[in-house]
């Protein structure tokens, strides 16, 4: 494959490549593929631009998929909508709160990633983030004992799960905005998986989180770009990774939401030891696993622990990493060598430390 020329060519504006690696067979019989249709749309759910593609024989359902987004977002995860399930429990913080089975299930995987990263990832900290507001209206640096004060009433040990009854301690309270995309791509698979119609589907929310599904009628891969963290351009990319239906990547950065103060930048991915902007010496964390919450948690978690700890991590969760650094290296986990081709040609490709 030639990437200067992917390069040079118009990427979707989602940056995700129909590419021509070959990685199954063809194995459609002639006539089906002819039935198959394309469709493309761009919509907004969750926050974010969502870009949707669609092989199919039946009807263009993009916008019942971003409709599952964005019931996801108002009836399960908002923090702010009165009917969302996450709303409710907050509001009920210091007592028990039955919560759906959707929900319950969610939150065991999600407390699980909190522990197995040693609080790297914690879905309590919403205090804290919106103290600092990183990208909103009131972004600024708060003081240390208004970061205390944000720091005392979360950890993610307060909350604890019995089967479909939450209960977190009194002042505590839960946000799940590092893992929602990826719930929204889970979501949107098991809907998929219905769709008897559909051979093959892709949705990109914001160039962050990515869902594969099936395989093209052609047989390629999915390859989808990778923002290089320090890009002067827009479509100025690090490189391409491989996907096979099914997957989801997703990416975390300092160059998402972030501001610059006296040469300092300050981003929205928070280390809940310190109450600051992580400072693990990484700059873009990208995570490939079989599920669209492990992949979005996994990746914010990994941005926390930076190489070493995050390779580890992701190991356990049997999933693929590439982490970018500031002297612009670049460190592969195994599984993720065979799938990652480098573009930027600043950067060059190192091994993680054992
Ligand atoms: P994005 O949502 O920008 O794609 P992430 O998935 O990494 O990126 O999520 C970042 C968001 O998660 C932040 O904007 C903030 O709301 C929340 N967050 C920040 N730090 C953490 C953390 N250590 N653990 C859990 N959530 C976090
Ligand atoms: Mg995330």
């Amino acid at each position: 494959m030639k990437y200067q020329a992917l390069k040079k060519k118009a990427f979707f504006a989602t940056a995700v490549l129909t590419g021509t690696v070959m990685l199954f067979p063809v194995g459609c019989p002639a006539a089906a593929e002819k039935d198959i249709q394309n469709y493309t749309d761009t919509d907004f759910a969750m926050d974010t631009v969502v870009s949707e593609t669609l092989y199919t024989t039946g009807d263009d359902i993009n916008s019942k998929l971003t409709s599952i987004l964005t019931d996801v977002e108002t009836n399960l995860l908002s923090w702010t909508n009165e009917s969302s399930q996450i709303y409710k429990v907050n509001a009920d913080c210091g007592n028990d709160t039955e919560i759906s089975e959707e929900l319950s299930g969610y939150l065991e995987r999600i407390l699980a990633i909190a522990k197995d990263s040693n609080g790297a990832f914690d879905p309590t900290i919403g205090e804290l983030i919106r103290l600092w507001d990183i990208g909103g209206e009131n972004q600024r640096i708060p003081g240390k004992d208004e970061i205390q004060e944000a720091l005392k009433d979360s950890g993610y040990k307060k909350v604890s799960l019995d089967g479909n009854m939450v209960h977190m301690d009194k002042g505590c309270s839960l946000d799940l905005g590092a893992a929602g995309k990826g719930i929204g791509c889970d979501s949107i698979l098991e809907y998929l998986k219905t769709q008897k119609e559909v051979s093959a589907a892709l949705m990109n929310l914001g160039g962050s989180s990515v869902m594969t599904y099936g395989s093209k009628p052609d047989g390629s891969s999915w390859n989808v770009a990778v923002t290089d963290p320090r890009a002067e351009n827009e479509d100025d990319y690090l490189g391409v990774v491989a996907l096979n239906g099914t997957e989801f990547l997703s990416t975390s950065g300092d160059y998402e939401k972030y501001f610059i103060e006296n040469g300092v930048r300050y981003h929205h991915i928070m280390d809940p030891s310190t109450g600051y902007p992580a400072e693990s010496g990484v700059t873009g964390v990208t995570v490939v696993c079989d599920t669209g919450l492990e992949a979005d948690a996994l990746s914010t978690a990994c941005f926390v622990l930076g190489v070493e700890k995050g390779a580890q991590l992701l190991k356990a969760y049997g999933a693929d990493g590439l982490f970018v650094d500031e002297d612009h290296h670049v460190y592969l986990t195994e599984g993720m060598k065979e799938r990652f081709s480098l573009i930027a040609d600043s950067y060059s490709v190192e091994d993680i430390a054992e």
